[in-house]
């Protein structure tokens, strides 16, 4: 892939996160301390201020580099998370990744992400979308198949009862929300594809 989609996949994420962020703000209110729109806009302003110089990078050092800006510039659990999977996404992907190399290094990540945060798969997190997105890409699924589980993924965690971040807090009050964290993703992995695939 040249810069000139690098750029313009970059920013498609970054402007799915700024459309979104009074919706991820909103859905931290309910559960959280209302700031996850304002964290990951903060975070992909960064990553956007790096450019046109990120897009000219080979896809490893373009992931690191993103990952750190969102990791130095965002307070909240969020940055240090995204932060975390971008890193090590690009620490594992290689030059020119076919499909598998794509989903070995997201599963990578997602081990990362869960060292990072002492959690795991079904605690009502960012984890709840990455972790079937994934098997849906090692598996073969193509771009719709893979929107398609991001948005239901996002969808499943309203009836969840948070045991990681904030929303732990309220305990059985978090079932009947849907988690930011994985809205957020859904939408990142969702504007991804989309433009991965044009
Ligand atoms: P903060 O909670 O610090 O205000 P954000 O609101 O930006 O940070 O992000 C909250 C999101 O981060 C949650 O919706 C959840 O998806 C994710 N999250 C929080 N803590 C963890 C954790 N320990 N492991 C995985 N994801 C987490
Ligand atoms: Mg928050
Ligand atoms: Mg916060």
């Amino acid at each position: 892939m040249d810069q000139q989609a690098k750029e313009l996949l970059i920013r498609a994420v970054a402007a799915t996160i700024f459309d979104h962020a009074d919706e991820l703000t909103a859905l931290d209110q309910a559960i959280g301390d209302g700031d996850h729109g304002i964290n990951l806009k903060r975070g992909f302003e960064a990553v956007l201020a790096e450019l046109p110089g990120l897009a000219a990078k080979p896809w490893p050092d373009l992931f690191k580099a993103a990952g750190m800006a969102m990791v130095m510039k965002v307070g909240g659990a969020s940055g240090p998370l995204f932060g975390t999977f971008f890193m090590e996404f690009g620490k594992a992907i290689g030059a020119e990744p076919d499909r598998a190399a794509v989903a070995a290094a997201f599963a990578k990540a997602i081990e990362a992400v869960k060292a990072r945060g002492r959690s795991e798969g079904g605690q009502k997190t960012l984890l709840d979308v990455l972790i079937p997105v994934n098997t849906v890409l090692a598996d073969g699924g193509d771009a719709a198949a893979i929107n398609a589980e991001a948005a239901a993924a996002a969808d499943r965690t309203v009836p969840l009862k948070a045991i990681r971040g904030r929303a732990s807090f309220l305990g059985e009050r978090s079932i009947g929300h849907m988690d930011p964290g994985a809205r957020s993703s859904s939408l990142v992995i969702m504007a991804a594809v989309d433009a991965l695939k044009n």
